[in-house]
């Protein structure tokens, strides 16, 4: 029997996954499962191994040990016999092409237009009709708000704005999960408030999110589980208003009281 999407409760299904950067064990040992449909923030301190930890997800980090499955499919790897053996760049490509990612530094083209942005990966990492594509990346350009720059270059657009455009390409994927890496951390005070509303838009929306943020109000008010990584393992996950508010453990209070 082949599994289809629909048999595929967890879309993100991490196991037993160990990275370390020379000596450094940086994951000690994470296992995770997300349902689809639901918003999933990650807290911890600064050096924990939050952004590696997503960074495994699309197999921009290899993992030394455990697997990574997002919607059923082994990441980055196949099993030949009892062996796993690495994907070539161009299956890698694809796959990652299912799992959008909106980094703390927008990370835009800069020599595209908004448009442009938006529409080369669908057309050459998915193969699909660019006519098709480009009248999709309008709505969802007007959709985060930014219907009125498609021909502008990202230095001409706010921080905000970026962060924005951003999400709509990550959309454009058609993606099974968005990963989020501390979207709104480079972006001013007054900035932050319209990036936090396109991502609440998204989960309202029944999309899968993942967000690394220290926005705790935020992971109260959109969170369906609040993780809380500390030195490379999982302490402790549940909905926000048990972590957030009755934490289990010492080390989960003592940050959430540097951070509130
Ligand atoms: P966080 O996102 O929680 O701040 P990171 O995942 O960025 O944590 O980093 C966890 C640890 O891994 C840190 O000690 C960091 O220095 C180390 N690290 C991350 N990426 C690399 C890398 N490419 N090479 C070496 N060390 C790295
Ligand atoms: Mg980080």
């Amino acid at each position: 029997m082949t599994a289809t999407r629909d048999d595929v409760d967890h879309v993100v299904d991490v196991r037993g996954v160990h990275k370390s950067f020379g000596a450094n064990e940086v994951l000690k040992g994470i296992d995770l499962q997300l349902r689809r449909g639901t918003v999933t923030v990650i807290l911890g301190p600064s050096g924990s191994g939050k952004s590696t930890l997503l960074r495994t997800l699309n197999h921009l980090e290899k993992v030394d040990r455990g697997t990574v499955r997002i919607d059923g499919e082994l990441i980055g790897y196949k099993r030949r016999g009892d062996k796993l053996h690495e994907l070539r760049a161009r299956d890698i490509l694809r796959q990652r092409s299912r799992i959008g990612f909106v980094f703390q530094n927008f990370n835009l083209f800069p020599h595209l237009t908004v448009l442009e942005n938006v529409v080369e990966a669908p057309v050459s990492a998915q193969g699909r009709d660019r006519a098709e594509v480009e009248t999709e990346a309008r709505a969802l350009l007007e959709r985060v708000g930014v219907g009125d720059k498609l021909h502008d270059y990202p230095k001409q657009l706010s921080g905000g704005q970026q962060q924005r455009v951003a999400i709509a390409r990550a959309l454009a994927l058609r993606p099974a999960v968005i990963l989020f890496d501390e979207p709104t951390s480079a972006l001013d005070p007054e900035l932050v408030g319209e990036v936090l509303d396109v991502i609440r838009d998204l989960s309202l929306d029944g999309a899968t999110l993942v967000i690394v943020t220290h926005e705790i109000g935020f992971a109260r008010e959109v969170a369906d589980t609040v993780v809380f990584m500390d030195g490379g393992v999982i302490v402790e996950q549940g909905p926000p208003r048990d972590v957030l508010d009755h934490p289990k453990h010492e080390r989960t209070a003592a940050f959430l009281s540097r951070v509130l």
